[in-house]
């Protein structure tokens, strides 16, 4: 399978989709179906998200730590909504060590519960707020279709818990975290994402407000990048989370969750990723640079490693790898690091030592015009700056490829057309039963009601009532 070419992403995008995560060594399937396991290089993207995340998380107040896995039922049962969401996807322990247990385990889905009745516990005084707490670890969710990397029944994430005195307190910690993931997906992963705020049907399950990231991919599909709910006092009132208010009256707490997962891996796969593989955003990339040495006989490379070296100490800034595999030649090394998107690659063969240069290609322009020779001298210094074009590149790129399939019909007619081919920009009138028609009839669902709103009013796209909000409209995955 390895031999035969990857398909292109016109002739089956779904396809290319799983090839590429499977040949560039990203995930693969576990003997669990819908199971993943993250390989090193998956996991090497992945902890620097989670490190570009967790920056934005404590530089805003936050702190980390770590809740159980296992969730009594019954806590999963004490918001309504929350367990009507959520229970058709539990995966459930009934025996433990060897024995039938009282009450059967949930494991975890999400954390609210287990963290409301700690919070209601820790909780006492106006003087303990806000709680601003954060974890990293890994949720089930048993999903029928699974997908490596966009759903799968066991997945890895963030989930951050807040408790606030009033309310709002919470709807500017939801907004903040909104924004704190719009800004990580923009400015690392060059995913120009569009916040803003769920329809009540598209909403978490317990949530007064969700707000979202919303991606568009490289078959125009939208993926939900990452969410912020403000759960009121939902989770507050189910839990017990009070506190004495400065004039000694018992109040409940605000609250919010927010969350980020792998899921974000498959944004970057295809929101950036073209016919030869993958294409990693520079300030992610598990490998920023490649050094492929180039030599032929025993002569040329003692000539060439030498300066391979030296040239791998210069750039120490770099997460840069020296590929000296002697066992298969430099076009298939070139194929192979293309496939895995490492944004730049440095080729030093007897010419570029005799030269004093090096030749670099960018991932991001393939071929030719991607190609240039530089001078070794203040390679570093061109390194930092070539791979800045590149980020800049790629989420230029992606917004123009965004923007131009981002439609505003005229009629129902023209949206279910336009909805074939991108999103929909449209009024809408906010109401459930003309969401869920909208649903049936084309597929899309409200994707967000963005915040930044044009101003004035219209007609719903669908229905004809009035309409205050414009809501982007897309399939999505
Ligand atoms: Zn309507």
């Amino acid at each position: 399978m390895i031999d035969e070419k990857l398909p292109t992403r016109n002739e089956n995008f779904s396809e290319w989709y799983n090839q590429v995560i499977l040949r560039a060594e990203m995930a693969d399937y576990a003997p669990v179906r819908g199971c993943m396991v993250v390989r090193p290089y998956g996991w090497s993207l992945w902890e620097n998200i989670q490190q570009a995340l967790d920056r934005r998380f404590k530089a805003t107040g936050h702190v980390n730590a770590a809740f159980p896995l296992f969730i009594p039922m019954s806590f999963m049962e004490k918001e309504k909504a929350h367990v009507e969401g959520f229970s058709p996807e539990l995966a459930v322990v009934t025996i433990g060590g060897g024995q039938k247990l009282e009450e059967p385990l949930v494991v975890r889905p999400t954390s609210e519960t287990v963290i409301g009745y700690m919070y209601s516990k820790w909780i006492k005084s106006y003087r303990d707020l806000p709680v601003l707490i954060n974890q990293w670890g890994n949720v089930v969710r048993w999903e029928l279709r699974t997908r490596l990397f966009l759903r799968t029944l066991e997945f890895y994430w963030q989930e951050g818990h807040t408790a606030h005195a009033t309310a709002e307190e919470a709807q500017a910690e939801t907004l903040q975290m909104m924004n704190t993931y719009a800004d990580f997906a923009i400015n690392d992963a060059a995913v120009p994402v569009i916040p803003g705020r769920k329809s009540q049907a598209e909403k978490f399950a317990g949530a007064q407000n969700s707000y979202t990231i919303e991606a568009m991919m490289g078959d125009t599909r939208a993926l939900q990048a990452g969410t912020s709910h403000n759960l009121g006092q939902n989770f507050a009132r189910a839990f017990e989370i009070q506190y004495l208010d400065a004039q000694n009256t018992q109040q409940y707490c605000w609250t919010t969750s927010w969350g980020l997962s792998t899921r974000f891996i498959g944004a970057i796969i295809m929101t950036h990723g073209d016919d030869q593989g993958l294409v990693m955003p520079p300030k992610l990339a598990p490998i920023q640079v490649v050094i492929v040495p180039i030599f032929r006989t025993d002569a040329e490379k003692e000539l060439v490693m030498p300066v391979v070296e030296r040239v791998k100490r210069e750039l120490g800034d770099f997460r840069t790898r020296v590929d000296d595999r002697t066992e298969v030649t430099p076009g298939f090394k070139f194929n192979d690091w293309e496939l895995r998107g490492v944004p730049l690659r440095i080729e030093i063969g007897p010419k570029d030592v005799e030269k004093g240069s090096v030749a670099i290609a960018r991932r991001d322009i393939p071929g030719k015009p991607g190609k240039s020779f530089i001078p070794q001298e203040g390679l570093a210094s061109q390194v930092a700056a070539t791979l800045s074009e590149i980020q800049a590149n790629l989420l230029e790129k992606a917004r123009k490829f965004r923007d131009d399939h981002i439609f505003d019909p005229n009629d129902f007619d023209e949206f279910t057309e336009v909805i074939q081919r991108g999103w929909a920009f449209s009024w809408w009138c906010g109401d459930g039963a003309c969401e869920a028609q909208i649903k049936e009839k084309t597929k899309a669902t409200t994707r967000c009601i963005p915040l930044d709103q044009p101003g004035g009013s219209g007609r719903c796209i669908h229905c004809g009532q009035p309409a205050a909000e414009k809501a982007y409209f897309a399939k999505a995955y």
